[in-house]
């Protein structure tokens, strides 16, 4: 099939790049120039494994190509993909000025019969905007379907090729037909149900899994005050089929592009229907506090922060992506500049990214983190590296001023830090002081 795909974002490139991989012809298109001669010069725009080899190969076999055209690219697709940011609003709801614009412009563009699906996350009743915005500016006939993407950063082209799930949101026999061809070669459970629900599904599953993390993280709470070990408790939790082992490490709460800005919008959504989304409010809530543990603990381990030199591991909001936003090291690396500390930060491959979207020059970046460590009163574990578990702890600490840790992600064993010399904190589990 010829597709078009909006937006060459996380889910925008790496769908357009699998669909290519599937044998699809398809054109990807953004209004970013700049990101478009990259890709056309076989660049990736940003970090995920594996997505630099398919580029290659699908460039070269010339079923994948960039543009910023997006009339050309819709009026030579059959399908037209929307995969453009949906962030979130100061209120917390989703901003559709992006989907609108784009939208507005596919109507334009409409050359003859479509289908125009939306990969975005968008609030329940926007593909029905969306359907209105086009046949505003269209002359041809079209469809719409709501295809909620569920990938993962640092796992995308995994999780595009061997997803749990595809959930296709239409009423209408002919997209239902075509989408589930389209989608054949990958053997998932494909879910098609009405456009309202796939849009739901999509936050609900956003919402359940921050709801897991945030209640974890609590559960960790009371272990550090009754002396239980989280990781056991997780552990033992984990066995039971009806609650499964994923998303129940405990750590300084969740951040991405996602979860934050979905849960907010979930809340919203459900505000404007007159529905007081408690639960969702106290995961916000618990969430925000963990973060905010990092500094407590440091300031119970160190005292004041004013002078003290912090090493920072991890500043990207998980491993295996250079992606930073709503990151948990911005609000912890803020408040540590706000009580005078001296910052000094590693990440294998996020710190420009950092850099630019902190926007102060309060922070120093390091090759490694062996050298952050250097002359610091402390280590904050934020992001769970796996060259972090394979470091020489003895090594780190011999740099270091005090050896103090602050292992926010559970990455080490209390044996580990305290074999090292550390007096350390870890989520859920009993200090070693
Ligand atoms: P992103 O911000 O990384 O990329 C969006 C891209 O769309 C940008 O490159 C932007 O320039 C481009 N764009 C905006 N308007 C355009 C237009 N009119 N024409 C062409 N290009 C345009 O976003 P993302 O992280 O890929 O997320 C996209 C959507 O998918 C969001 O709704 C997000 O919630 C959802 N989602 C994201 C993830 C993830 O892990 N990032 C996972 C599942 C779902």
């Amino acid at each position: 099939m010829r597709l078009a795909v909006i937006g060459t974002g996380y889910v925008g490139l790496v769908s357009g790049v699998c669909f290519a991989e599937l044998g699809h012809e398809v054109v990807c298109v953004d209004l970013d120039a700049e990101k478009i001669d990259k890709l056309r010069r076989r660049e990736v725009p940003f970090y995920e494994p594996g997505l630099k080899e398919l580029i290659e190969v699908n460039s070269a076999a010339e079923r994948l190509t960039f543009t910023t055209d997006l009339t050309a690219a819709v009026q030579r697709s059959d399908i037209v993909i929307l995969a453009v940011g949906t962030p979130s609003l100061p209120s917390g709801e989703a901003n559709l000025s992006y989907i609108k614009k784009a939208a507005e412009e596919i109507g334009r563009a409409l050359n003859g019969y479509k289908i125009v699906v939306t990969k975005s996350t968008v609030p329940v009743g926007t593909n029905e905007a969306v359907s209105r915005i086009i046949a505003q500016h269209a002359s041809y006939s079209f469809d719409i379907a709501s295809v909620p993407e569920f990938l993962r950063e640092g796992t995308a082209i995994r999780d595009t090729m061997a997803p749990d799930r595809i959930v296709i949101g239409t009423l209408s026999d002919r997209v239902r037909q075509t989408l589930t061809e389209l989608h054949a070669p990958l053997t998932a459970n494909i879910l098609i149900t009405d456009i309202r629900s796939a849009e739901m599904i999509k936050y609900a599953s956003n919402a359940f899994l921050a709801t897991k993390i945030s209640f974890i993280n609590e559960i960790s709470n009371i272990c550090e005050k009754v002396g239980a070990d989280i990781t056991r408790v997780a552990e033992g939790m984990g066995y039971d089929k009806r609650i499964g082992s994923s998303f129940l490490q405990a750590g300084i709460g969740y951040g991405g592009s996602c979860f934050p800005k979905d849960t907010q919008a979930l809340i919203q959504l459900a505000g404007n229907v007159q529905h007081d989304f408690k639960l969702l409010k106290s995961v916000v809530e618990v969430n925000r506090e963990q973060r905010m543990k990092v500094i407590i603990k440091l300031e119970q381990l160190l005292g004041e922060l004013q002078g003290r030199t912090i090493a920072v591991w991890g500043l990207s909001f998980k491993p295996n992506t250079d992606d930073v936003r709503e990151a948990p090291s911005l609000d912890i690396i803020g408040e540590l500049i706000v009580r005078g500390a001296i910052v000094r930060a590693y990440d294998p491959i996020a710190a420009d990214n950092f850099r630019r979207m902190i926007g102060t020059d309060a922070v120093a970046y390091c090759g490694s983190a062996i050298e952050a460590a250097e002359g610091a009163d402390a280590i904050c574990l934020l992001t769970e590296w796996p060259e972090f578990k394979e470091l020489d702890l003895r090594q780190a600490g011999a740099a270091m001023k005090s050896r103090v840790m602050i292992d926010g992600r559970n990455v080490y064993t209390q044996e580990q830090l305290e074999s090292a010399g550390y007096q350390s904190y870890s989520v859920g589990r009993a200090a070693h002081t």
